[in-house]
């Protein structure tokens, strides 16, 4: 019966032949394994202050920081936490941090303290590098942890961090450490250089931990080798305005461009006419984008007095994208192949399509892509667990050394996503048709996506039943047309409270980054739930759909 069933694993390749991938390497080197050809071309772009850094400037600077952490008592395996908007400083530091051995925790700078104070504990943060405006929020941090723990702010001047405040370090520290003090640490492929935050498929956020081999792996993916998804080459500019704390941007923005010598252009904020006005400045190539950020181009009314022809492709990912945004793409910038990319935190892009246009590739609306080349994806029934055929939806899959380490100090989460044989469950639904194409249909997981950003729903419960005039809570999704999906709450007020709609949203939104605020409040009499105590939610989202909830 055991080898029936492994014969009838459906799994499914890229129809691009697997290439070697050096995941020997540690991932800077990789990053930089072209560096003779690149030395002099333009490597990062600040859009903010309209300054260039070469591909040997980062080098050199990367060299720096290694030795400049290492001299202020960093050691290989100890966390730093970047708290930073888009800067060339948050791609110096990552690298620099790669380089001797610290594995980098992004958040976002927007987080409250508590959001901030968690993620830095769990992680045994030893370093924050922040900006200026947000050192207030780990004051409170800091004082705990006895001084173990340093700040360093990569604006204001050295002098001012130290008369403010003596515990603030200044990045130039770093920036001016001689490079021939780098330690020489041994990097091996399965150590941690990245762990970001993400809920997986259940419970709260919990830390990623991706290798070096890791990322060589999805970075190489995206493009080494012959690839007629010509997602980037040398002669690139790419507009890199999504936060790069986040997994998209980090690996298939930033990472990937230095592996194909672009030129990354770096906007720290997203401003629509500002946006249109960079990409005619720079002539940016390449767009990854978001799907409300690709509907704030299409609808814009002043789109057309820039020049966005340099376009050749635009990318959404993060969030599904609706055939009518995409038809809209094509009518707007018409010389520009339109693709999507589908990825995780934990994996990285499980599948994406740029030329689909070309052979192998068919052009298909509502389409993901089809899988990465040195990855194995297998679709499988939910309730059954077999694997399913074309055509016949059930839980995305995915194996190969994309697929992370596991789930920091979570070893039973780390289980419950990743079986036995190495398989990564997504939570997400889709099918593959008859071209190879993916469509998400669904999701299994209770993730809530805002504008592509994560909104964990059992970190919005813990916090609603942590209030005394709250008995019961459920947080599932609702659909919203700019944001996608907004966070709703089903709250059980405690016997003979009356705690109101508002109230409610105020205490959630003292504690929470902004696209975690509770939009809507709905009080109920009962939370529907399976024997096992595990909240139904797709029974509340039904009563959203069908508008069966009370005002
Ligand atoms: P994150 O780890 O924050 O990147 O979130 C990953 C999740 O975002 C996936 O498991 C999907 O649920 C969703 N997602 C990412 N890309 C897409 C896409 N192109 N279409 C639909 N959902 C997507």
């Amino acid at each position: 019966a055991t080898t029936t069933q492994t014969e009838q694993q459906f799994i499914f390749r890229s129809k691009l032949p697997d290439i070697p991938i050096p995941t020997h390497l540690p991932l800077h080197s990789y990053c930089f394994q072209n560096l003779p050809l690149f030395h002099d071309r333009p490597c990062l772009i600040d859009a903010e202050t309209a300054t260039t850094l070469t591909y040997a400037d980062v080098h050199l600077a990367t060299r720096r920081i290694s030795a400049g952490l290492h001299s202020i008592g960093i050691r290989k395996g100890d966390v730093i936490m970047l708290v930073l908007r888009n800067c060339p400083e948050f791609a110096l530091a990552f690298l620099g941090a790669s380089r001797c051995g610290a594995p980098i925790t992004t958040a976002n700078p927007f987080y409250t303290p508590a959001e901030l104070a968690k993620q830095a504990t769990a992680t045994k943060t030893k370093l924050i590098i922040t900006q200026s405006a947000y050192v207030e929020k780990f004051k409170e941090y800091v004082e705990t942890n006895n001084g173990d723990v340093k700040i360093m702010c990569i604006d204001g001047s050295p002098e001012e961090s130290q008369s403010q405040d003596t515990s603030v370090l200044h990045f130039s520290i770093l920036t001016n450490s001689n490079e021939n003090d780098e330690p020489q640490v041994n990097i091996t492929p399965d150590d941690l250089v990245a762990i970001p935050f993400s809920s997986g498929t259940s419970g709260l956020p919990k830390g990623v931990m991706l290798t070096h081999s890791n990322l060589v792996t999805t970075v190489a993916q995206l493009v080494d080798g012959e690839n007629p998804h010509q997602y980037t080459h040398s002669e690139d500019v790419l507009l890199c305005v999504l936060p790069m704390f986040h997994i998209y941007a980090l690996n298939s923005i930033l990472l990937c461009g230095i592996r194909a010598g672009a030129a990354v252009l770096i906007v720290q904020k997203f401003e629509i006419t500002t946006l249109m006005e960079l990409i005619e400045k720079y002539r940016v190539t390449v767009a990854s984008l978001v799907p409300p950020i690709v509907l704030a181009v299409v609808k814009s009314g002043d789109a057309h007095r820039y020049d966005l022809s340099s376009i050749r492709g635009v990318i959404s990912g993060a969030a599904p994208m609706g055939i009518e945004l995409q038809e809209a793409v094509k009518a707007r910038l018409p010389n520009a192949t339109l693709g999507q990319g589908y990825g995780m935190t934990e994996a990285g892009p499980l599948a994406i399509s740029l030329a689909f246009a070309k052979e192998p590739f068919k052009v298909k609306a509502g389409a993901c892509g089809s899988v990465v080349r040195n990855a194995e994806m297998k679709i499988v029934d939910p309730d059954t667990g077999a694997s399913l055929p074309h055509n016949r939806p059930g839980e995305i899959c995915i194996r190969g050394t994309k697929v992370m380490k596991g789930y920091l100090n979570d070893p039973e989460a780390t289980e419950r996503t990743i079986d036995k044989e190495g398989w990564l469950h997504t939570g997400d639904i889709g099918y593959i048709d008859d071209d190879e194409e993916l469509f998400i249909v669904d999701r299994l997981k209770e993730l809530i996506k805002y504008k592509g950003y994560q909104v964990a729903p059992a970190e919005l419960e813990s916090l609603l039943i942590a209030h005394p005039n709250i008995s019961e809570a459920a947080v599932v999704p609702m659909k919203d047309e700019v944001a996608g999906e907004v966070p709703v709450a089903f709250v059980i007020r405690s016997n003979g409270s009356d705690i109101t709609e508002d109230e409610i949203k105020k205490y959630i939104s003292k504690q929470v980054v902004f696209y975690k605020r509770i939009n809507r409040v709905f009080f109920t009499e009962s939370i529907p739930k399976a024997a096992s105590g595990k909240i139904l939610r797709k029974v509340l989202t039904a009563r959203l759909n069908e508008g069966l909830v009370a005002n």
